[in-house]
């Protein structure tokens, strides 16, 4: 992550911010060993050290797996320190669109994962003792059109009638019980949902994937694998920047930075870019006002815009305010359109400075569905378009115990996993430009 200083192009009260991710000073994650030789075997390979890969790292290692976590740069370089710590009900598909595309049966499945996902972040963090502000405070979707206030309470019924889960419809009037935000025409709080420091929870997650035994390589890219037994057993010749090593399985766990060591998987994930701006500290009634129940709160748009309190009471405020992967140009770029999306809804923060601006990597599978399960003998968990700090945890578990059952029996294992329409992909998303235009007219018509 460059870590520089710029000036907001602005005319107002913004000043210099800081390029860096405002989480990361809060924690301090294991680098992972970046010297010590790699070992010559070991029963499974995780690529990847992310939220997926650490908390699949944890139960193999618990289970006395010897398991070794291969990452290409620090653990939780990736998206998952990175991100807005939404820990969210819930799948990036709304759940008309679920129940179209796969029926009842499977719906309900993957509803209850993904609220079986947020208990699974609480257990860790109670069993593992991680310091990392986990709080149930719910999350509020607020609706930027009359229509998609319509849309909420027809989900909310959906959700109460065929899964049992209580959501509440907030109508317009009774809106600043919960926002201090005058733009959106009604909103849905899930109580369920919560929030943590992302920074804090992977640092956490890869120190008790070490208690257990779990080794983790940092400065460690996987560039190949191929099959390859070893005293006649099947398994895979993995090749890194720093040497290789042989594993009997290996658990793919890139996400959106998924690259060309597992071309499969790269042809079948776009990567797209999401950023986020943190104010300076707000005094305590601003905050309150702002946020008066401290929620996880995002919009109704495609090209939405996500935003809470930090533990510290900063405005943290995110979107795909572009589409490509981040890049100092990108984050600058960004960082300003945020800020001006961030005065829309809350005109209160004029006079707030921006102390920090910075951005991640988000993996969308082309079906917008999270996917797990076994391709070109390789296991892989990715795909979580913006919900990965609860599925990826609870993923990471699931194909941890597939390994060592040999059985996949993940909630999404059985999904057609899609590739580009027509094969015009190869791993460099060309068309982001066009369905970033595609998306924001759509903001427009409906
Ligand atoms: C700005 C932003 C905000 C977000 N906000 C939220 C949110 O509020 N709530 C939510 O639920 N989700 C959110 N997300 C999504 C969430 O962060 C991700 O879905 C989740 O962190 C994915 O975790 P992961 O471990 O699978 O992948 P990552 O954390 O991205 O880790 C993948 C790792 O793989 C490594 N890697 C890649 N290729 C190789 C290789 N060849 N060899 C070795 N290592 C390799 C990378 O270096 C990287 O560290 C957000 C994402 C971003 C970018």
């Amino acid at each position: 992550m460059p870590n520089l200083s710029a000036q907001m192009n602005s005319p107002s009260q913004s000043g210099v911010f800081r390029e860096s991710c405002f989480w990361l000073d809060t924690a301090s994650i294991p680098a992972g060993d970046r010297s010590r030789p790699l070992p010559g075997s070991v029963d499974v390979a995780v690529i990847g050290g992310g939220i997926t890969g650490l908390s699949s790292a944890r139960v193999l290692a618990k289970r006395g797996v010897r398991v070794a976590v291969l990452e290409a740069e620090t653990p939780g370089w990736g998206a998952s320190s990175r991100n807005g710590g939404m820990v969210l009900t819930g799948l990036k598909l709304g759940v008309e669109q679920l129940l179209a595309k796969y029926g009842r049966e499977t719906t309900a499945r993957l509803y209850a994962a993904s609220l079986a996902s947020i208990d699974c972040v609480e257990q860790i963090v109670a069993e593992e003792n991680i310091d990392c502000s986990f709080s149930r405070c719910g999350h509020l979707e607020v609706a930027c059109k009359p229509a998609h206030f319509q849309g909420f309470v027809r989900s909310a019924e959906i959700i109460a009638r065929e899964f049992n889960h209580r959501q509440r419809i907030v109508p317009k009037k009774d809106l600043r019980a919960e926002i201090g935000s005058a733009i959106y025409h009604g909103g849905l709080v899930d109580e369920k949902s919560a929030g943590l420091n992302p920074a804090r929870y992977v640092a956490g997650l890869a120190r008790a994937a070490e208690r257990v035994g779990a080794s983790l390589y940092g400065a460690t890219r996987v560039e190949k694998i191929e099959q390859e037994s070893n005293h006649g057993a099947a398994g895979h010749r993995i090749a890194t920047s720093r040497g290789s090593l042989w594993a009997r399985d290996v658990f793919v766990a890139t996400s959106g930075y998924t690259g060309r060591a597992t071309p499969s998987l790269q042809r079948r994930i776009i990567p797209i870019g999401s950023y986020i701006i943190a104010t300076e500290i707000l005094p305590e009634a601003l905050a309150r006002e702002l946020s008066p129940r401290d929620r996880m709160i995002y919009d109704s748009k495609n090209f939405l815009y996500y935003y809470r309190l930090t533990p510290d009471r900063r405005m943290l405020f995110g979107g795909r305010a572009a589409f490509f992967p981040e890049s100092p140009d990108s984050i600058r770029k960004s960082a300003r359109i945020l800020r001006e999306g961030m005065l829309q809804v809350y005109p209160q923060l004029r006079d707030v400075k921006i102390e920090y601006a910075w951005g991640g990597t988000l993996d969308f599978a082309f079906d917008i569905m999270p996917h797990a399960g076994r391709l070109d003998d390789l296991y892989f968990s990715l795909g979580y378009a913006g919900h990965g700090v609860a599925m990826a945890t609870y993923l990471g578990e699931k194909m941890a115990e597939s390994i060592l059952s040999g059985r996949d029996e993940n909630p999404f294992a059985g999904l057609p996993f899609p590739r580009a329409p027509l094969g015009l992909y190869n791993g460099s998303p060309w068309f982001l430009p066009f369905a970033g235009a595609w998306y924001k007219l759509k903001d427009w018509l409906t």
